[in-house]
């Protein structure tokens, strides 16, 4: 048989790699480094990890990120095995070496008879002969490649920056305040969900914005040229108190029922994005505010005072198609199915999120290569669910990288929970623990019914 071939020996690609091999499949995977490198990676080594050395939280009866770690290491996961391997304390994080982790993984990739190693920039791909090809070059892919990505897919598929408005779930958002409804009731009328302030309220907001502490732009993001269409909030307040009235917080053709009497003199309007309802953004809030600061001046818009947020706000050099529109099922461009899609580039987000997607496209590409099923993991599971966002559920204007969260699954019910969990009754705070622990339950479940569904 002939190879599958792999761009990219990341995150996604070592593992998309590793999953084809131990299918029995031969696979070149192509990596441009030490020969060229990316503006954040420091070394030639393959999965190097470029910034943190953490891939979060590893308990999987309630967190999603965790829930992730255990779905993969089910499937064999080499990335998973290799962090395991490698593990630094850091209490309930699965943190790692990284030196020694991508030295596991070279390692064990270097060893397998079906995988060639070919250290090469690979920069066009209309050019390949390969039956079979997965693109995983991660965020910082290089010029040459981007160009001829967007050429395969239309120039304004594909973004260089995101510009990431803070995402809310939206049970945790005050209705007695917040309220749905469309500029001028355009639409069905519960497209937005607004958020009302008076000018005292508004002025303190606009100072609170411009005295919070901001994240630094790399010198190398600076003299990236592609983001003047979309400002930070922050630096549009700079430009005068009373921008944002006119931009993204204009307070016309909308009316608050909750003070029907008194005129808006600010509006922050979220929008829906992902098909279940459950996450919403705060449109045009792009943001380099810090973490901290996000929270406590985004919880003080009437409405969010309690606001939880399934992902903050940022603005960071970061190459990815417009996956929802572009992809299939099983990460395939519509339009040449030859080639797939894996890791970071896809609009997943994290070192955890990108290994995942590079192993479902390892997996669809040996399970097509052998005739096999290749039915993707059901959306209760967190691979499915992951795979949902990028392939489907997500709002496509706004599309945006996104972690994996608990916004992303389907709601759970409590008695799905663990039978030695049901029946006690339960506190507020406690019920939505258990809603997780529920969703967890529900997915280990789901994913061994699709394992054994898809056997061959
Ligand atoms: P990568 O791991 O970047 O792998 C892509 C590979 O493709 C690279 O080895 C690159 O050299 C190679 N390549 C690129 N172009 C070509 C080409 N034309 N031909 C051949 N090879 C090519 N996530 C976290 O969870 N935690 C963090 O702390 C974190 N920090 C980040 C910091 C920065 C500066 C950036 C940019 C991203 C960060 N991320 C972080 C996000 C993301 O999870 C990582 O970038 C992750 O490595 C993505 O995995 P990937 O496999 O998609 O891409």
């Amino acid at each position: 048989t002939s190879a599958i071939h792999v761009i990219g020996g990341g995150l996604a690609g070592s593992e998309a790699a590793w999953q084809i091999a131990q299918a029995g499949i031969p696979v070149v995977l192509h990596e441009m480094r030490p020969t060229k490198s990316t503006p954040a990676h420091q070394t030639g080594g393959l999965a190097e990890l470029v910034c943190s050395n953490s891939f979060r939280a590893d308990d999987f009866t309630a967190n999603a990120v965790g829930l992730l770690h255990e779905e993969m290491r089910r499937l064999g996961s080499l990335i998973m095995q290799a962090a395991t391997e490698n593990r630094v304390p850091a209490g309930g994080a699965l943190a790692v070496d990284r030196d020694g982790f991508s030295h596991s993984v070279e390692r064990a990739l270097n060893d397998h008879d079906l995988i060639t190693i070919s250290r090469e920039e690979i920069t066009d791909l209309q050019a390949l002969d390969w039956d079979q090809t997965i693109v995983a070059t991660g965020p910082l892919t290089s010029d040459a490649l981007s160009q001829s990505i967007r050429a395969l897919t239309g120039a304004d598929q594909m973004a260089f920056f995101d510009a990431i408005a803070p995402i809310v779930y939206k049970d945790s958002i005050d209705f007695s305040k917040a309220w749905f409804q469309s500029r001028y009731d355009k639409g069905d009328g519960s497209d937005y969900i607004n958020c009302a302030m008076d000018k005292e309220q508004y002025h303190a907001f606009i100072q609170a914005l411009l005295d919070g502490e901001k994240q630094s732009f790399k010198d190398w993001e600076i003299n990236t040229p592609y983001f003047e269409g979309c400002l930070p909030i922050e630096v549009m307040a700079e430009r005068g108190v009373e921008t944002l009235t006119f931009g993204p917080m204009k307070p016309v053709g909308l009316t608050n029922p909750n003070a029907p009497d008194k005129r808006s003199y600010a509006i922050v309007q979220l929008r829906q994005d992902n098909d279940l309802g459950t996450l919403w953004n705060m449109v045009g809030f792009q943001t380099k505010l810090a973490y901290g600061e996000q929270k406590r001046i985004f919880r003080t818009i009437p409405g969010l005072e309690n606001a939880e947020f399934a992902r903050l706000g940022g603005m960071h050099r970061n190459t990815f198609i417009k996956s929802p529109i572009l992809l299939d099922q099983n990460l395939r461009l519509k339009s040449k199915p030859s080639i797939r899609f894996a890791g970071q580039i896809t609009g997943c987000e994290g070192y955890v999120e990108s290994t995942a997607i590079g192993l479902l496209a390892g997996r669809f590409a040996s399970r097509e290569r052998l005739d096999q099923d290749t039915q993707p993991p059901p959306v209760t599971t967190a691979l499915g669910a992951l795979l949902g966002h990028v392939t489907g559920g997500a709002d496509v204007e706004t599309y945006q990288p996104m972690n994996i969260n608990f916004g992303l699954f389907p709601p759970a019910e409590i008695d799905d929970r663990p039978p030695e969990m049901r029946g006690k009754r339960l506190k507020r705070g406690d019920r939505k623990k258990a809603r997780k622990a529920a969703v967890c339950a529900r997915a280990l479940n789901a994913l061994e019914a699709w394992i054994k569904d898809t056997q061959p």
